[in-house]
């Protein structure tokens, strides 16, 4: 099973495919990572804030796979948004990862609040210039946090980590970063269960015609709209019928049915009034 390579405005490339750990037991990330790397993921989203960055690391030292072979993202968590921080906040995840670099490094959230992320993001391009991460990027920005931090830096964010799944499908904000040449990637891609995205007619009729499982046409609606994506599972099973996607193509009709699915149903927090 080849996952496709996803070019990044950097001249690097990103799996398309990958496995997310939010919300994984810090005891139990070795095992699961340690299963995902197994059953084919060579792409793990992980974040200072979700604890786990040391099972992660484990996970990657027995697996023996070379590292160059593997993509690891980290994000640099809403307390740690500064210069002096962000170099620190970096060099503990290195740290716990036990790498010497990270392929992908992002500002967790913009904390319009706080008003430091176009400093952060400066603090960020000289971890770039020091090789710490190959790429940076942000998460749950909205354009006008973009606006703000294009004006005043030289790197441009190599993507941008979005909530996106059927019933909150992004298009304005995805057609905003396309223009500026900024990949996007969907967190909560399966909207992390909090909604009956699997019974909906347009998802669980693709999955009839073509023998796959709902959350196998989800991940493929994804895919086929150059979207980044890493749906997370505990169970080793979902993780083989996740990664298992590249052996059918939804058709036009079909991806324009599950777009219907449209309601702005957002499942987690607004970046705009997050204060966390
Ligand atoms: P998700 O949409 O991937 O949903 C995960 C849940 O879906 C699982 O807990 C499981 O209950 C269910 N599931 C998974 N595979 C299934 C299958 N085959 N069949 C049925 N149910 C299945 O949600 P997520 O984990 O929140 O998002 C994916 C990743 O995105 C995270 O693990 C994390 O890496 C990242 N993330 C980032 C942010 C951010 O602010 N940047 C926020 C949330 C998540």
């Amino acid at each position: 099973m080849t996952v496709p390579e996803f070019a990044l405005n950097d001249g690097t490339t990103i799996p398309q495919l990958g496995f997310g750990v939010f919300k994984v037991d810090p005891d139990e990330t070795e095992r699961i990572v340690s299963d995902a790397l197994e059953v084919g993921y060579r792409h793990i989203d992980t974040a200072a804030v979700y604890g786990n960055e040391v099972g992660v690391g484990r996970a990657i030292a027995a697996s023996g796979i070379p590292r160059d072979e593997l993509y690891i993202t980290t994000k640099l968590w809403n307390s740690d948004q500064g210069t002096q921080s962000a170099f620190d906040a970096m060099d503990l995840s290195l740290e716990k990862l036990g790498l010497e670099h990270v392929n992908l490094y992002l500002i967790h959230w913009p904390r319009p609040d706080l008003d430091k992320y176009t400093e952060t993001w400066h603090a960020l391009e000289q971890i770039q210039a020091q090789g710490k991460a190959t790429s940076i990027g942000v998460s749950n920005f909205h354009a006008p946090h973009l606006d703000k931090l294009l004006a005043d830096s030289t790197v441009v964010p190599a993507v941008d980590q979005i909530e996106l799944h059927p019933a909150f499908a992004q298009a304005p904000l995805r057609e905003y970063l396309a223009s500026k040449g900024i990949a996007t990637e969907a967190w909560g891609p399966l909207g992390q269960g909090k909604y009956d995205l699997f019974g909906k007619p347009a998802v669980a009729d693709a999955a009839a015609a073509h023998g796959a499982t709902p959350a196998q046409v989800v991940i493929r609606w994804h895919l086929q709209k150059g979207i980044i994506v890493f749906p997370k599972s505990n169970s080793r099973e979902r993780m083989a019928e996740n990664f298992d996607v590249f052996g059918f193509e939804l058709t036009d009709a079909e991806i324009a049915a599950i777009d219907g699915l449209e309601e702005g149903l957002r499942v987690g927090s607004n970046p705009d009034e997050a204060t966390f």
